[in-house]
């Protein structure tokens, strides 16, 4: 298995069953895996309702008990990936229209870029914050959520960051899976980042504490912040 398959550039990391399983308890089973494909949720996710790259998930208003794997790379406002080679040495961030990678014709743009990451980070707050996601699982692919994820982007609207939510931090690198050639999925190798795991729980309660430490901190400390993300209900 190639170490590419597992690059935050790529789409292609699937969740492992050792951190979804017990997402699956904690949440009491998920309705939707908004950012997916079939073979990752009929193998792995096992949500009634998923959206894949084709059906936009991005924007699409979200429901109910969610397990979000976001996508890596770089995307637009409208949550296009913009796929790039690094150059080093140059600070300047990824653009298709050097290379051409997203797959769009040419003579299109892509506005305010960020980290795909963090910009669906902030959906999911937008879904949760609304009250039409009562719960979720959010697997950070790196670390770098917990600065990204400060600062504001196109649709950060004030939400908060992974820092306020419950978070468990994987005692190892999570070895997140691939799709074969063959249309089935294996368990890659050589993992290249250490990850955290995130909580939007439906209530802030002691027992949602309880559970949630009980589930995973047999994957990794985990820590329960003490102040409470107030939710509001959205005007639409
Ligand atoms: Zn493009």
């Amino acid at each position: 298995v190639s170490n590419a398959h597992h690059s935050s550039e790529s789409n292609e990391h699937f969740s492992p069953s050792k951190v979804v399983e017990p997402g699956r308890i904690l949440l009491r089973g998920f309705d939707l895996d908004p950012a997916s494909c079939e073979v990752a949720n009929t193998r792995l996710i096992r949500a009634p309702h998923y959206f894949d790259r084709a059906m936009d998930g991005f924007n699409r208003p979200w429901f109910g008990k969610v397990w979000l794997n976001p996508p890596g790379g770089i995307c637009d406002n409208l949550g296009r990936l913009v796929l790039a080679e690094r150059k080093t040495g140059k600070k300047k961030r990824p653009s298709c229209k050097v290379s051409g990678a997203c797959g769009l014709p040419p003579g299109h743009e892509h506005k305010q870029q960020t980290s795909a990451a963090k910009a669906w980070w902030f959906k999911l707050l937008h879904e949760y914050m609304s009250g039409r996601v009562l719960s979720a699982v959010y697997l950070g692919f790196n670390l770098e959520l917990q600065q990204t994820t400060q600062q504001r982007c196109f649709n950060s609207n004030g939400y908060p960051s992974v820092l306020h939510f419950p978070t468990c931090y994987p005692d190892t690198r999570l070895r997140f899976f691939c799709p074969t050639p063959e249309g089935d999925i294996e368990e890659g190798t050589q993992p290249t980042h250490a990850n955290i795991i995130v909580y939007l729980p439906p209530q802030w309660s002691v027992l949602e504490s309880q559970r949630f430490k009980a589930l995973y901190e047999e994957i990794g400390h985990c820590v329960w912040p003490s102040d409470v993300v107030r939710r509001v209900q959205a005007a639409a």
